[in-house]
């Protein structure tokens, strides 16, 4: 049943929160805090969805999306347009009205091609029925004129079933380009949500996926699988000593560094969020793919980066790596969780170095 607006709504009882304090700045709970504080003061609904990209908000998950929320709170207002229009183009991730409008047309059309060949068939069986009367009317009897007459009556049904043809074939052409653009249509939607809208690459959603399958087909096969957490050195020192910006083109710089060379070997490269990445690296064993990373990891270490706009030199940038290998049982969480480890390790050493995981 709906429920209508009324002036009493009835809701799931909820037993009153125990007397917790928050815990002071950070984590989980300060972070719900701060999304239902942002929902009382913009009045947007507490759905999902909305939570969604303010809790990406509150995180700082994605510093595209941050700025565009501070200047949507400090300009027209944080409305439930504007966190949509921001799940589609910075998220990639299309709101269910625009999903169901999308599954409504494929069907409106599925609907309309259907009545349109049950109609032509009409005009067919119209035909057949012609053809069938002519013929018992040339067993019997006939005489010049009614014979005339009979292929007169053939003939016009012909050119019937012909202008019915051509006018079917006109709309089958027609029905199949609309098809053929919904389809790319519902592609691109799919892809769009996969894809990191900076840097090209596998978002976490696809990331998380492609690992799980990576995982379920290295199980299959009896073969190894490794992952690497990439996170790249003292990248907030290049923001602000770079701009913004700049930070943005860097991480779009080491997303294709590391997809260029990893996607060689059938492997992929995913951004789990903000300046970490994940390599996923299939027929791979834990030493193979840190030596491989470490190449990757060189390669870059070694290159000077530079302001297309006046050539100045920004320095060398590098990134740490931990590296794990799948074990059966385990989920894409615990295997990135294995290699996150190691990057903490690596990091602890000193940078710039990439560690495999022992546990
Ligand atoms: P560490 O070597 O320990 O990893 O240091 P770090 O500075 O790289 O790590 P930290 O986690 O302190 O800072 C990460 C920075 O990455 C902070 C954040 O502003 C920046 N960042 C995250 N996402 C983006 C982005 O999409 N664009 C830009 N330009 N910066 C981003
Ligand atoms: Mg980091
Ligand atoms: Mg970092």
């Amino acid at each position: 049943m709906k429920h209508q607006p009324g002036p009493m709504v009835a809701e799931k009882a909820v037993p009153a929160p125990p007397d917790v304090a928050f815990p002071a700045g950070s984590g989980p709970l300060a972070n719900y805090d701060q999304i239902r504080t942002l929902l009382i003061q913009t009045g947007l609904p507490p759905e999902p969805s909305v939570y969604d990209v303010l809790w990406r908000y509150v995180r700082d998950e994605d510093p595209e999306l941050s700025l565009a929320i501070d200047k949507a709170i400090a300009g027209e207002g944080l409305t439930l347009g504007v966190v949509m229009g921001l799940r589609e183009t910075l998220l990639g991730q299309m709101s269910e009205a625009q999903v169901n409008q999308l599954i409504a047309e494929a069907h409106g059309q599925a609907e309309a091609l259907t009545k349109r060949i049950e109609s032509g068939q009409t005009d067919l069986a119209d035909y057949g029925r012609a053809i069938a009367n002519g013929g018992e009317q040339l067993a019997g009897p006939m005489d010049a004129t009614a014979l005339a007459g009979l292929l007169e009556q053939l003939s016009s049904a012909t050119s019937t079933v012909q202008a019915a043809n051509g006018r079917l074939l006109k709309e089958l052409e027609q029905a199949a380009a609309e098809s053929r653009a919904l389809a790319d249509r519902l592609t691109q939607a799919e892809r769009a949500a996969v894809t990191d809208a900076l840097t090209g690459v596998l978002n976490r959603r696809g990331l998380m996926a492609a690992v799980e399958k990576a995982q379920a087909d290295a199980a299959a096969a009896g073969a190894p699988l490794a992952v690497a957490v990439v996170d790249i050195d003292h990248f907030k020192r290049f923001n602000d000593r770079f701009g913004h910006a700049m930070g943005d083109d860097v991480l779009r710089f080491v997303a294709r560094h590391l997809a260029d060379r990893l996607e060689q070997d059938g492997g992929l490269v995913g951004r789990l969020g903000g300046e970490e990445f994940v390599g996923v690296m299939p027929g791979t064993s834990v030493q193979a793919a840190a030596g491989r990373i470490d190449r990757v990891r060189a390669d870059l270490a070694g290159q000077v980066l530079r302001s297309a706009v006046d050539g100045s030199s920004m320095g060398r940038i590098s990134f740490s790596a931990g590296v794990a290998e799948h074990r059966d049982g385990q989920g894409p969480d615990q295997l990135i969780e294995r290699a996150d480890g190691a990057l903490y390790t690596a990091k602890r050493l000193g940078r710039d170095r990439v560690v495999p995981d022992r546990g």
